[in-house]
């Protein structure tokens, strides 16, 4: 698996070229395929996706008959909880007053069910009351992810098309809408702008017209969110409008404000956005690595908020592994744009880059460092380049048990990965740190 096959909805007859899977690992055929544009400097499409399962790879171009209601089909797991009440009642009250989602939230706070593992622990001691489930590659249906980009910088749209496909073809679950917005900023300003926060603050380069474009386009694209409108299943309760307005009000701050912004936004579980500030020095090699770091964030199914209740429980067995979470993306990074660009040099450069801030005095909370210790336990054998690749390490809330200090392998990455000399003109690891 891992592999993905698109079709393209049809919106508008201007054609552009598509790539889609033909055979394992390979994105190889070349069709013609439509998009849709709505404002002059605004470009969506739409595609949908299934997978090309090992015999499968030839086979049907359709997307799924799954209406959104049934992205999610939950094995029945009794829970007795006020936040699971709270999510179904969620899900099923469209449309809701303000007030409404705020009470059924404060509610649901209380109460973890954050992980399957930890509903079922629940379910032992306490009556059945309702059904639900964390949503996984194996209790859902797949579903058809749509992709949108907003992009307002020098960088071709037509490139950011090809680099989210190229990335969003490696992942194995890929359930969730991606939505990019994409904006230019000038250079460093500096100086203290709370709006900013935690970003740096550059100076402002959209025009009035265009700022006005973005921002409502990520305003609409906010209050649209589908698990809070009864489109699509809702759970992980912290999620409700006045959050949801909260997030929205701290992006558009960091617009208006100059910050410079890479980060995912998840909304929902099943659409979330990449958000990204593109500075008018970065090349557009950068913008390429950065856009699909955040790319893989927003492509990871279980990374903090959905697994901590926005952060309220548990958040610092995530935190510790902060550098899991940035390492994965700065690797997918490195080796989707070695593929994009036709090069074979995505360990070399990442070693490179490590070894670089190793020097400086960087710790594993550094991305590159991070990748390099990924890196060290691939070629220790440790860890499959595809579990990363495919994010199949976040498609469940227990992944963090994987990545504990004291398992020997993860320790020795995380204590090793500076181990990093040239040779014969290329970045490697010694041959002291590998088997
Ligand atoms: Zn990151």
């Amino acid at each position: 698996m891992g592999i993905s096959m698109f079709r393209f909805e049809l919106h508008k007859s201007e054609h552009v070229s598509f790539k889609v899977c033909s055979e394992k690992g390979s994105l190889s055929d070349v069709h013609k395929i439509p998009r849709r544009i709505f404002l002059a400097t605004i470009f969506s499409f739409s595609l949908g996706v299934s997978a090309c399962g090992g015999n499968s790879a030839s086979g049907s171009l359709t997307t799924s008959n799954i209406t959104p209601s049934q992205d999610f089909e939950a094995d029945e797991t009794e829970v007795n909880s006020p936040k699971n009440e709270a999510v179904e009642s969620e899900s099923a009250a469209q449309q809701e007053k303000d007030s409404e989602t705020l009470t059924r939230s404060t509610e649901a706070k209380d109460t973890d069910t954050s992980t399957t593992v930890k509903q079922s622990a629940k379910a032992e001691r306490e009556p059945k009351k309702s059904k639900w489930v964390a949503p996984t590659p194996d209790n859902s249906l797949p579903r058809v992810p749509e992709i949108a980009i907003n992009n307002f910088t020098r960088l071709a749209t037509a490139d950011l098309r090809s680099w989210t496909e190229a990335g969003t073809s490696h992942i194995n679950w890929w359930h969730s809408d991606i939505t990019s917005f994409i904006w230019p900023i000038g250079s460093e300003v500096g100086g203290p702008n709370e709006l900013s926060e935690p970003f740096n603050r550059f100076r402002v380069s959209l025009d009035k017209d265009s700022m006005d474009k973005l921002t409502s386009a990520y305003t609409t694209f906010s209050d649209n969110a589908p698990c809070l409108n009864g489109q699509r299943a809702n759970f992980g309760s912290w999620q409700n409008r006045n959050e949801l307005n909260e997030g929205k009000r701290r992006v558009l701050g960091w617009i208006e404000s100059g910050a410079d912004v890479a980060t995912a936004p998840v909304p929902c579980f099943s659409s979330r956005a990449v958000t990204y500030a593109f500075p008018e020095e970065s090349t557009t090699a950068q913008g390429q690595h950065t856009y699909l770091h955040e790319l893989y964030h927003a492509l990871s199914s279980y990374l903090q908020d959905y697994c901590t209740n926005g952060g309220a429980l548990d958040g610092d067995r995530f935190d510790k592994l902060r550098w899991v979470g940035e390492g994965t993306a700065h690797y997918f990074a490195y080796v989707v744009a070695a593929e994009l660009n036709g090069t074979d040099d995505a360990a070399e450069t990442m070693l490179r880059d490590a070894e670089r801030g190793a020097r400086g005095g960087e710790t594993l909370s550094s991305a590159e460092s991070a990748a390099a210790a990924l890196r060290l336990m691939v070629e220790r054998g440790d860890l499959l380049e595809e579990d990363i690749m495919s994010a199949r390490i976040f498609e469940t809330c227990s992944w963090p048990d994987d990545w504990q200090a004291s398992i020997p392998s993860v320790s020795y990455a995380m204590n090793n990965w500076q181990e990093i000399e040239s040779r014969s003109g290329k970045w490697v690891f010694k041959s002291s740190v590998l088997p």
